[in-house]
């Protein structure tokens, strides 16, 4: 059975891995469609002298991925749609292809506040600088406040 591991130590592994712009074997320019299949690669000397990850995951192309049984089904980059092929071992709920991905990903889904939304006062539409703002303005808020003290009373 095939080791699947590859000792490289080119810059151009980590920037793979990073955008998803090249094979990190190859060095070939990846088209968006093209699938990949994410590979691990040490870095034992690198390891040593600047403390950092011991192996890094980059993705190679179709031509150089290794022929390997430990490999999951193929599936889409939740970011850009590129088939993406893990190995088993590092199947997450999520897939991507990338690290750029992931990460444009996550802040999309952090900025889904609302763009507008109704003053629970006056009924005007505003946009909400802060995700839990009910009213559209200071006084709303203060008319809002009021009305319901009176009610309590
Ligand atoms: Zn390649
Ligand atoms: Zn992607
Ligand atoms: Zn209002």
């Amino acid at each position: 059975m095939v080791m699947l591991q590859r000792d490289e130590s080119e810059q151009g592994v980590y920037q793979a891995a990073r955008n998803c712009g090249h094979c990190a074997q190859c060095g070939r320019g990846l088209k968006p469609e093209e699938p990949v299949w994410r590979e691990v690669f040490q870095f034992y000397r690198k390891r040593m002298t600047l403390g950092g990850m011991p192996f890094t995951v980059a993705p190679v192309c179709k031509r150089c991925h290794l022929e390997y049984d430990g490999w999951a089904p193929a599936k889409p980059c939740e970011k850009c749609q590129r088939m993406v092929v893990n190995l088993r071992r590092f199947n997450r709920v999520h897939t991507f292809c990338s690290r750029l991905c992931e990460v444009r990903y996550y802040s999309h889904r952090r900025k889904k506040a609302p763009a507008q939304q109704m003053c629970g006062e006056c009924g005007e539409v505003f946009k909400p600088t802060r995700s839990d703002s009910l009213y559209c303005s200071n006084a709303c808020r203060q008319r809002s406040y009021r009305k319901r003290a009176k009610k309590s009373v």
